[in-house]
């Protein structure tokens, strides 16, 4: 019917629109109006989560290499469905950033963190800096340094408890607003880490330039590093440049012990990865890792 060759033309032309690469035109098919579906599935399911507040904090630790000890954890991002079954971010952080609902669930994530940490002071738990992530998109907003500054001051928790973790395309898309905000958030306090670091197109300069505390190794460096010698001298490289810059080197994804041992060798500082474990709830973290003082 002509009803559902619109239909067709408007699923085709969403697409077209959504190509980074501009194309003058596109062609209706199955698997177009498949991915459709699913898409709008995942927006609707999110909506959902937003609204019934199922979004969930899991932690995992940094170990400092040397001493094996705890010396900080990430807060990762995950939502439970009704039904008890736990999606991990990878599925649905774009969709959040698309639908410009992740202002929202960051600030969530924050506040969930920010009470987790007011609870730990509370009960005497030895506490250590939290990291938590945020997205390249809300480096749109001028007023992030305030709301997540007011959000501490809320739970009363100090900035030397939270470290912000940012990508370099957050850097790189604008970097003059980057430069504020990141000036601001460091007057307040509080640290801030580039994660994923060698993926992006962030050059020397700005690591010298924003003043980071720390740099996280990212994992595609670290997963073969026991026989690509090639990783292994740029992993070299980059840690030189932090030492020189004064940032903490963390290794993002160990698994096993030679990628341990190499890492320790090179002069890293701390390490993340499921060696040491998988992320896990705050009370799973707590009985593991925490002594009371
Ligand atoms: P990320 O910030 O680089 O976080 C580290 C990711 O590596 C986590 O995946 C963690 O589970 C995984 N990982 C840790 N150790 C290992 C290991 O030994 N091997 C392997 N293969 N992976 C390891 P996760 O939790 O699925 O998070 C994926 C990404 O989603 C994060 O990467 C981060 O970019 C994003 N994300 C997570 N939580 C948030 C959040 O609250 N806000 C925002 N904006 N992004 C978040
Ligand atoms: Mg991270
Ligand atoms: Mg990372």
């Amino acid at each position: 019917t002509s009803e559902e060759i619109i239909e067709m033309a408007q699923i085709a032309l969403a697409k077209a629109k959504k190509e980074k690469r501009h194309k003058p035109y596109i062609f209706y098919s199955n698997a177009i109006r498949e991915e459709a579906v699913s898409t709008l599935q995942v927006e609707l399911e999110m909506l959902e989560a937003v609204e019934n507040d199922e979004f969930i904090v899991y932690y995992q630790p940094f170990i400092e290499l040397g001493s094996e000890g705890i010396v900080g954890m990430e807060a990762l991002l995950r939502r439970r469905k009704k039904s008890g079954e736990l999606m991990g971010p990878g599925t649905f952080i774009s969709t959040l950033e698309r639908m410009n609902l992740i202002d929202k669930v960051s600030m969530r994530v924050l506040e969930i963190v920010c009470e987790q940490i007011r609870y730990w002071i509370d009960h005497g738990y030895k506490v250590v800096p939290v990291s938590v992530n945020l997205s390249a998109v809300q480096f749109k907003n001028i007023n992030l340094a305030q709301q997540i500054k007011q959000v501490l001051e809320h739970y009363e928790v100090p900035p030397k408890y939270i470290v912000l973790e940012i990508t370099e395309s957050a850097v790189m898309e604008d970097v003059r607003s980057a430069q504020i905000i990141i000036d601001e958030l460091k007057e307040y306090g509080f640290a801030i880490a580039i994660d994923d670091f060698g993926t992006g197109y962030a050059s020397i300069g700005y690591l010298k330039k924003f003043m980071f505390d720390h740099l996280k190794i990212d994992i595609s460096f670290i997963r073969e590093i026991g026989k690509n010698m090639q990783d292994r001298s740029l992993v070299e490289a980059i840690i030189s440049i932090a030492k020189t810059l004064n940032l903490k080197t963390i290794a993002e994804g160990i698994e096993n012990e030679e990628q341990l041992y190499i890492m320790s060798a090179l002069g890293c500082e701390m390490g993340q990865g499921f060696f040491w474990g998988h992320p896990v709830s705050g009370t799973e973290i707590e009985d593991k890792y925490f002594k009371i003082c």
